[in-house]
């Protein structure tokens, strides 16, 4: 099962796919947090990277076809999930090629709807825990407990690129680029649209609902 999850900063398709990673064993292919490891890295294509996520701006194309060539390439898990990519045409292209190359389809193309407004709360109130990559909201899903990492509480941290004024270029860049690809799975009658503006576990109960999987892992 492949499944795509679109919409725009902060409308909670990460914390999505973290929870369909740990329920039922998708294979969470997140571009964003492998593009911040290799800007962590400190090497050249590194530093490259870290200029565009640093001004709010997509990685090019050429980088972003390189990650999924390789994925492609290897061993495919059974259910993937696609967190942030495509965020644009050529991008779904390069998606719509990889699959047909070894002939898989796409099962679903989730579309997180939420209004700017909410999105500026999410953002602004969004943190990331630095050993595990959970990621949290200070008002609405604090930590609690030992981190999922091994450490006695998860270590929270701010996004670079969730600073006011890098977040009003993700949103712009998003309106510009990233809205065509609605319509590149509408027409292919694979989008299914979900309101992001309820609770973690509605919106999780929705998408479960759409993949026709049981809401709880198998115990
Ligand atoms: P995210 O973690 O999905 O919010 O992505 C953070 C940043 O990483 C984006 O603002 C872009 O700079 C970069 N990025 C993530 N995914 C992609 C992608 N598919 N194409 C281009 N840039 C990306």
């Amino acid at each position: 099962m492949m499944v795509v999850f679109l919409g725009p900063p902060g409308s909670g398709k990460g914390t999505q796919a973290q929870r369909l990673e740990s329920d039922h064993n998708f294979y969470h292919f997140d571009t964003g947090s492998r593009l911040r490891e290799e800007a962590a890295s400190g090497s050249e294509l590194g530093e490259r990277i870290a200029a565009c996520i640093n001004a709010g701006n997509l990685v090019p194309l050429d980088v972003i076809r390189e990650l999924i060539v390789k994925f492609f390439d290897g061993s495919i898990p059974a259910r993937v999930m696609f967190d942030g990519f495509p965020r644009n045409l050529d991008q779904a292209k390069v998606l719509s090629a990889a699959l047909d190359s070894r002939g898989l389809q796409l099962s679903q193309v989730i579309y997180i709807e939420l209004e700017q407004a909410a999105l500026l709360a999410r953002i602004a109130n969004r943190r990331v825990c630095e050993h595990c990559g959970t990621i949290y909201n200070i008002t609405t899903n604090p930590p609690f407990g030992p981190c999922p990492a091994g450490y006695p509480g998860c270590a929270l941290t701010q996004r670079k690129d969730d600073s006011p004024e890098v977040f009003k270029q993700r949103l712009k860049v998003y309106m510009n680029e990233t809205l065509p690809v609605l319509d590149y799975y509408l027409e292919r009658d694979l989008l299914r649209r979900i309101d992001g503006d309820r609770t973690i576990d509605a919106v999780y109960a929705s998408v479960v609902e759409i993949l026709e999987l049981p809401e709880h892992a198998a115990t």
